[in-house]
This record gives structure tokens, C-alpha cells and sequence, in this order.
């Protein structure tokens, strides 16, 4: 409908701003005491080493249990989390869960269990992440490169000179970085040689078309080769069926997540999860 353009092109599109503009209005006020009203929530959605199948850690995604309207999901409240100025205070809340939960899991057979947690640009930019970081390393004696911190490359190449030197140091003290969402938006080659990462996320929108979207394939091959050359390791999210997780191997893709091996889970679920992956490695 939308994209039928011509005069009605701006008439179509407004119904969905005015939709964009009621959803905000309705859950900011509550966004605003979320957290001391411990509504927030973080899930963990499993990841797996490509080769072997087994467990390699987990993704921290942040859930909001809105009071009346249920579960809500990161895409509907970030931006305004960002816009209100909450970002960085929930976002280094979810690091602190993320950690002491992995500190659990690795203590319950899961020595080599890998926490990754997404990092917003306003965390990066406000100061204080590498103290946190470094505060929470040290509490936790979670060995550094367990801990792996996810960003996505527009914010670091809009704000290049005040993130560049925050990334290098949280590199000095040993987390890993991973570029999230890669194949999307820029996602210049150059930034992969200058950023301090170590892993590239392969974002779920050149997964999905796989392996009906020959296009897709060959992004995807191109991608995983590029940075393996880098000495990068490679995660493919959005993994959903077979086919593609048969085509990530064929490629060494190095890690796979998505709906086929498991949604994100709460922590109980996920307590039942590792449980289920002790008894078939028995
Ligand atoms: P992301 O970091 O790229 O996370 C992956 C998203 O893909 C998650 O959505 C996950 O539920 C979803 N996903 C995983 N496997 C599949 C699959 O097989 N199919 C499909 N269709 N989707 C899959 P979610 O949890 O809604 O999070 C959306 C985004 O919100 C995240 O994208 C991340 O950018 C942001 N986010 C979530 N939690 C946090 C957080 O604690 N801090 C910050 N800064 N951002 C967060
Ligand atoms: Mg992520
Ligand atoms: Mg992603
Ligand atoms: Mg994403």
C-alpha cells in the first residue's frame, strides 16, 4: 500500500508515525520507573558452536514486563529508553544481571559458558563503562574473554573519536568485542581492520533468505571468508531451519543462534535448557 507512492505516498505512511507517536506517549510515563519497579527482565538466547553443536554462552536480551500489557520487546522501548536518557543506567543494569548470571552457569557445568550482552551507544558515550566493566570482572572473577560486549557499527561510526578510545580500552582489559547486525546498513570493510573486535555477528536479515535468495548465500559466504582472513570469528543470528544452519557449517561459520536451536528464555527456562544439553552430552 505504502509503496505505491505518487501523491499518496506521504498520506499512506502517516497512519504508522501517528501509531509511533500514541505507543510512545502510552509507555514512556511507565518506562520512566520501570526499573525501580523491577519490571525489566533479561532473557538469554543460547548460542552453539557450529562444529560440535554444544553450548559456547548465551545473549543477554532485556525484556520489559509492562504492568497491563505484557511482555514487550527491546525494538518498542530502546529508542525511548535512548531518547528519555534511561539508556545507559538499564543498559548497565542488564550487564551486571548478565554477569553474575554467567557467573552461575559457568559454576554449574558450564566452565566455558560466554555471556554477551548488547552495549548502547549512550553507555559507550557517557563514561563509566570500562569502570563498570572492570568492577564487575573483578567481583565476579568471570575470566575476561567470557565476557563479550555487542555494538553496532552505525554508533561507533557516528561518534568514531569518543568511542574509539572507550572500545580500546575495554579491549585492554580483555572482553571481547563482537560488531553486531553486520550486512546491514554501511557495514564498511574498513571498519572491520580500525574497530577492536573479534567476532562479526551476521545479521538475521541475509540469514532469513537462505537458502531460496542466492544473493543472500553469496553475502553470507563473502562475509564469514572476509572474516576469517581478519582473524574474526563469525556468528550467523536469525539461524531458523535446517537448511541454513546445514549452509552456515558448510561455510565454517563459527557459532550459530536463532529460533532452531532456542528462543530467548527466561532464566528458569533456561535453567531447564542446560539442563536438557547435560543429559544429551551423557
Ligand atoms: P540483536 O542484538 O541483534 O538481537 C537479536 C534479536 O533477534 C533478538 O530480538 C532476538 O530475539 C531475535 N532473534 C533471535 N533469533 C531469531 C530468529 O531465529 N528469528 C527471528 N526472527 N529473530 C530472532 P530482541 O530480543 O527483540 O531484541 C532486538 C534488539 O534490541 C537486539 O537486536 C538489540 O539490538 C536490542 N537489545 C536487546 N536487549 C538489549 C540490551 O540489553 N541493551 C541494548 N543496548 N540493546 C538491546
Ligand atoms: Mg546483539
Ligand atoms: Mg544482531
Ligand atoms: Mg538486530
Amino acid at each position: 500500500q505504502a509503496k505505491s507512492g505518487g501523491r499518496n505516498k506521504y498520506a499512506c505512511y502517516q497512519p504508522e508515525q501517528t501509531e509511533r507517536i500514541e505507543q510512545w506517549v502510552r509507555l514512556e510515563p511507565a518506562l520512566r520507573n520501570a526499573l525501580e519497579s523491577e519490571q525489566f527482565e533479561v532473557y538469554y538466547q543460547p548460542q552453539i558452536d557450529a562444529l560440535t553443536g554444544k553450548i559456547s554462552g548465551a545473549e543477554a536480551l532485556l525484556r520489559w514486563n509492562h504492568p497491563t500489557e505484557g511482555l514487550i520487546s527491546p525494538g518498542q522501548f530502546i529508542p525511548i529508553l535512548e531518547e528519555i536518557g534511561l539508556m545507559t543506567r538499564v543498559g548497565n543494569w542488564v550487564l551486571e544481571q548478565a554477569v553474575k548470571q554467567a557467573l552461575v552457569w559457568r559454576q554449574s557445568g558450564f566452565p566455558n559458558f560466554r555471556i554477551a550482552v548488547n552495549i548502547a551507544g549512550p553507555q559507550i558515550l557517557s563514561g563509566g563503562l570500562v569502570e563498570l566493566v572492570e568492577r564487575l570482572l573483578k567481583d565476579s572473577h568471570l575470566t575476561r574473554d567470557l565476557l563479550e560486549l555487542e555494538i553496532v557499527e552505525t554508533m561507533v561510526m557516528q561518534h568514531a573519536n569518543a568511542a574509539q578510545p572507550v572500545l580500546q580500552r575495554l579491549r585492554e582489559l580483555g572482553v571481547r568485542i563482537a560488531l553486531d547486525d553486520f550486512g546491514t546498513g554501511y557495514s564498511s570493510l574498513s571498519y572491520l581492520k580500525m574497530l577492536p573486535v573479534q567476532k562479526v555477528k551476521i545479521d538475521q536479515s541475509l540469514v532469513r533468505d537462505i537458502p531460496e535468495d542466492p544473493n543472500d548465500e553469496a553475502i553470507a559466504r563473502a562475509v564469514i571468508a572476509l572474516s576469517h582472513s581478519l582473524n574474526l570469528s563469525v556468528c550467523a543470528e536469525g539461524v531458523e531451519t535446517y537448511e541454513q544452519q546445514a549452509f552456515l557449517r558448510r561455510e565454517n561459520c563459527d557459532q550459530l543462534q536463532g529460533y532452531l536451536i532456542s528462543r530467548p528464555m527466561s532464566v528458569a527456562q533456561m535453567n531447564l535448557w542446560l539442563q536438557q544439553q547435560i543429559s544429551i552430552a551423557l
